[in-house]
């Protein structure tokens, strides 16, 4: 099944989390969507995020390396499992630039997230610069070698967000999309239960295209992930708001 997850960052406070996932509960409607739809808003409004009738998961943002002890400000896995989380994203790229996070941590966070029996979203993409310089097949490699340690048979979502496209509006081509996905699918065939996501400047205008075309399972939703009607319509279950 295809899967959708609305990347929150550090928006939204538990009132608007609440609103939220009252308006995406309304457009989904009582049975179980058609999709699989997960939610990762920053730890405060995880439990405001939480849908009781579990139409949607909810996932972490991050997640400590350690188990518990002396890490002030940090989040453990067993934590998030305790708060009703299914999913954890690990090595977003915006972890690996601005707070430094590199292999052998995200390594330990893969270790954690399996101990507590959550669902890593593990990230990985290249930088426009990487990109340029035709270095983006071997930034998957290097990346996806964390992964090297992980229990082939555990479930695993990938999620590919080429660094150049988050944020900018510039969403990689269906065609882009389609080389990198096909990259790692080779790389990390001795998975058996493994979703390939892409993520990057995807709206409702450009995810079909990508959906159809570009090699994904589903989507890694940032900015457009914040409004629960163009959330829905990038996930399929609406006509797209804007048009
Ligand atoms: C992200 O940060 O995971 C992301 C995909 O962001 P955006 O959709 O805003 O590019």
């Amino acid at each position: 099944m295809n899967l959708f997850v609305a990347n929150w960052k550090m928006n939204m406070t538990r009132g608007q989390a609440r609103a939220y996932a009252e308006q995406l509960g309304q457009i989904v409607g009582d049975g179980r969507p058609r999709v699989d739809l997960v939610l990762a808003p920053p730890y405060t409004a995880l439990d405001a995020a939480r849908d009781p009738k579990q139409r949607w998961s909810i996932a972490g943002q991050n997640v400590a390396a350690q188990r518990e002890g002396a890490y002030t400000g940090e989040i453990s896995a067993s934590m998030l499992a305790d708060a009703g989380c299914r999913y954890a994203i690990v090595g977003h790229s915006e972890r690996r630039r601005l707070f430094f996070e590199e292999g052998t941590v995200l390594a330990h966070k893969l270790e954690r997230l399996r101990e507590a029996n959550l669902t890593p979203i593990y990230c990985l993409g290249e930088t426009e610069e990487e990109r340029a310089r035709g270095l983006s097949a071997v930034t998957l490699t290097r990346q996806a070698e964390t992964l090297a340690s992980d229990p082939a048979a555990a479930p695993l979502v990938v999620a590919y967000e080429p660094v150049w496209a988050i944020g900018t509006g510039q969403a990689a081509t269906a065609e882009d999309c389609a080389n990198s996905c096909a990259h790692l699918r080779g790389l990390l065939s001795h998975r058996s239960d493994l979703l390939i996501l892409y993520g990057g400047s995807v709206t409702p205008e450009n995810a079909p295209e990508i959906l159809d075309r570009g090699g994904v399972d589903g989507f890694l939703v940032g900015g457009a992930s914040l409004s629960a009607p163009s959330f829905a319509a990038i996930a399929g279950l609406t006509k797209n708001p804007g048009s």
